[in-house]
């Protein structure tokens, strides 16, 4: 069993029930609403679908809901300018008509003052670069370094610029309560630069009464400054190489996945590798190498989740995409390449230190999986911080919600169960529904973490199961 998540974001080539069917069956773990893209009427009509296709098949998987974020954009143009190298080009603020022949609307009211002549503007992703050469009133002039066409509703990246948007838009919010609307399990907030941002978001949340996850994506160099602080106020961290290779440069961008990964573990807080990585079967039938050694490396990193972009919107293999991460993912986890994960966690609860001995019982003793009682998730989420090395951690809770949410978690399988009143009755059924399940089999030993009637006392136990 792979244990390292798969998250697909949808579109227009994945968005058929039957393509749904088609991914939940093929192990996607999570699927990702792209909100700069998708519409309201058509997340609402796919989330139902993915609810009741994951329902019918008995396997829960995860919604989350990606919000634009504070993103600047170029305005609408007639028509798309082919630009050359040495053109001027002109971005304009408030409403200015521009003094320059090609002239663009930009919808950021900073950009004259905030961008230092002599600095560099990326557009559409990095597939334009210019240079600022001159500010007059209202209207910063550029010069293309790097040519191509120029449409309407284009990305603009400012690099080590402190971007004064609002850190959710009104679109943001809007988007937000879809997600509630929706009972959705994640909310991805782009363009995240402080721990401040995230309260925000909090604060929407508990407002709602809602137990919806926050997963901070840190994309530009203000939030790699603030990462600990980012990690501490999130519930998950998102590494969204799409923005953040634009906004720092190329060689550090290893640099800070590898230290943002190693932060996450310690915090215990679950970390997705995003984008790009098979970004080459949007039009091609197999990865390149450099593809499938930038997968294995996310797992030999130890992320919780590697994730689909446009490989799984509109590219031509969605469905082979998942197909080979899930190959990569799972062979790369079972090989001693991987070596013996030497966790930075300091136990410091006697509960935690049973998660702690929980994860070393299992290692020791060659266990199939680790079998755990989790209201909350809480001890669900401790124990796979900890990265057990080969066991698989079967969560089983009363909740849906929390069940849903441990779909982003390396390594577990969460399972819905109707608690007896018995705490021994329970840990029967649990056990039964891994041997219906056929994760454990006559013989297997198994590590149990539950609680345990000794006379009148509950006792907070961990034992190693042996299946009969
Ligand atoms: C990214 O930039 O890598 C990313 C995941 O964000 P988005 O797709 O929203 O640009």
């Amino acid at each position: 069993m792979r244990r390292t998540k798969i998250i697909a974001t949808l579109g227009p080539v994945t968005s058929s029930p039957a393509a749904l069917e088609r991914l939940i069956l093929l192990g996607v773990n999570i699927f990702r609403f792209n909100m700069s893209h998708a519409p309201h009427d058509w997340v609402r009509t796919v989330a139902k679908s993915i609810r009741e296709i994951s329902a019918r098949h008995g396997l829960e998987v995860g919604l989350l809901l990606d919000t634009q974020g504070p993103a600047i954009r170029t305005g609408v143009v007639a028509k798309t300018y082919d630009l050359q190298i040495d053109d001027w080009v002109s971005f304009t603020v408030k409403g200015q008509p521009g003094t320059v022949q090609i002239t663009v609307d930009a919808n950021y009211p900073y950009l004259v003052e905030d961008i230092a002549v002599g600095s560099t503007v990326i557009v559409d992703n990095g597939n334009l670069r210019l240079q600022a050469i001159e500010k007059r009133e209202n209207e910063l002039v550029c010069k293309v370094l790097t040519p191509g066409p120029l449409g309407s509703r284009r990305h603009i990246n400012l690099p080590g610029v402190d971007v004064k948007l609002p850190a959710l838009t009104e679109k943001d919010y809007a988007d937000v309560e879809l997600a509630f609307e929706c009972d959705m399990d994640f909310i991805a907030m782009s363009f995240v630069r402080r721990a401040a941002d995230i309260d925000l978001l909090r604060e929407k949340i508990k407002e709602k009464k809602s137990a919806i996850r926050i997963v901070a994506k840190i994309e530009d160099q203000m939030a790699v400054r603030n990462i600990e602080e980012i990690i501490a106020a999130c519930d998950g961290l998102m590494i969204a190489r799409g923005d953040l290779g634009i906004e720092v440069p190329y060689e550090e961008l290893p640099i800070i996945q590898r230290r943002a990964i190693n932060l996450c573990l310690a915090a215990i807080k679950p970390v997705i590798v995003a984008t790009h990585l098979l970004e080459s079967m949007i039009t091609n039938p197999s990865p390149t190498r450099a593809e499938i050694t930038d997968i294995a490396n996310a797992v030999f990193e130890h992320s919780d989740a590697i994730m689909l972009s446009g490989e799984t919107t509109t590219g031509k293999y969605p469905f082979e995409c998942v197909e080979i991460m899930d190959r990569i993912a799972a062979r790369i986890e079972t090989g001693k390449t991987v070596g013996t994960y030497v966790n930075p966690i300091q136990p410091k609860t006697t509960r935690e230190r049973i998660n702690a001995a929980t994860a070393y019982l299992a290692n020791e003793s060659k266990s199939v999986g680790i079998c755990v009682y989790t209201h909350t998730g809480t001890k669900a989420r401790f124990i796979a911080g900890l990265r057990p090395q080969t066991a698989p951690i079967y969560a089983f809770t009363p909740s849906m919600t929390v069940c849903r949410s441990l779909s982003l978690h390396f390594g577990i399988r969460a399972h819905l169960i109707v608690p007896s009143e018995d705490p021994n009755e329970t840990l029967l059924q649990m056990i039964s529904i891994l041997r219906e399940k056929g994760y454990a089999t006559k013989g297997d030993s198994i590590v149990v973490v539950s609680d345990l009637v000794a006379g009148r006392e509950t006792l907070h136990a961990i034992h190693v199961h042996e299946i009969k």
